[in-house]
């Protein structure tokens, strides 16, 4: 079988990570147990997802002018991933998520930096390669304006666009009613659907409801398709690890409960393992979890 081609279009960070036994009171300081850098953003997780279940994958998004820009496009480059429409960003820094972790909490700041630079004008810079492209995947990590833009070409092109509704906003009703498909956590889905009619886009609605699975409107009938039952180490990452397997079931050509299937397989061993991009599975872990 031909590799399909999926451009994603999103956020790229460095997620830096505190282990420390408590928080700090404010204005304290104390020792912590352990720090750690991993690549991390919605965007390029499920680009890594993806990539990993065996699609070409051609990600845009932006960094900054600075070490983790340049280790997050070294990440992604080993992935197999094409990082030619990956803007540099002179003034600004790279995406970072700071994450403290304690026994009972975590706590994260997430400072946007390039990824926010990544401008409408940027996407129609691109317009051949969302052109050419089998499915499109966002996230909304950067700027509304942007997915509004990337969502309008592919649409425009006759592309499947899948938006992946995450972190939780409402959305303009010309991305609703342009996406192919939406994937919204059962959270998402409400914030999503506060002010707008979900029936009309019950079509294209995929809600991701953890270890239950995934709810999809078929026919105006709604049917749920399991999740698999597995030992859960980490279920950081399973939301992106779904959507990008997802986005490559689509592209192979495969039907909706067959690709939400095979993206509920993907996702569970994905929380099988610690890490987001570290527990995502390759193909033939996969196809062997399925047989
Ligand atoms: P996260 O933010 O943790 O990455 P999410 O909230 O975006 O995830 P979920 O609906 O929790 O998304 O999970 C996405 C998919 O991952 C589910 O539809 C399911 O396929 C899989 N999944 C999540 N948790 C489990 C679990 N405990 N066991 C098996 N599969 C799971």
């Amino acid at each position: 079988m031909n590799k399909p081609t999926i451009t994603v279009i999103g956020s790229l960070n460095m997620d830096l990570v505190t282990v420390a036994a408590r928080f700090p009171n404010q204005g304290e300081t104390i020792l912590g147990e352990q720090f750690l850098t991993t690549p991390g953003g919605k965007g390029a997780n499920q680009a890594v997802a993806a990539a990993r279940l065996g699609a070409n994958i051609r990600m845009i998004g932006a960094v900054g002018d600075d070490a983790f820009g340049q280790e997050l496009i070294r990440s992604l480059q080993n992935e197999g991933i094409s990082v030619d429409y990956v803007k540099p960003v002179t003034h600004g820094s790279t995406g970072i998520a700071s994450i403290t972790i304690s026994e009972r909490d975590n706590r994260i700041i997430v400072v946007p930096g390039a990824n926010h630079a990544l401008t409408p004008e940027d996407l129609d810079s691109c317009e051949s390669v969302i052109a050419e492209s089998d499915v499109c995947l966002l996230q909304l990590e950067i700027p509304l304006p942007v997915v509004e833009r990337a969502v309008s070409i592919a649409h425009r092109h006759g592309v499947r666009v899948i938006v992946n509704p995450a972190p939780a906003q409402p959305l303009p009703p010309s991305v609703l009613e342009q996406a192919s498909f939406l994937t919204p956590n059962e959270h998402e889905r409400t914030i999503l659907f506060d002010k707008m009619d979900e029936e009309a886009f019950a079509d294209k609605l995929i809600v991701t409801e953890g270890a239950k699975g995934v709810r999809i409107w078929q026919d105006g009938q709604e049917r749920l398709i399991p999740s698999f039952q597995v030992p859960v180490v980490d279920t950081t990452g399973a939301g992106d690890t779904f959507n990008g397997a997802l986005a490559v079931a689509l592209a192979e050509g495969k039907p909706l409960d067959e690709a939400c299937r095979f993206a509920n397989a993907a996702a569970a061993l994905s929380v099988t393992k610690l890490g987001a991009q570290a527990g995502m599975p390759r193909r033939q872990e996969v196809e062997s979890f399925l047989s």
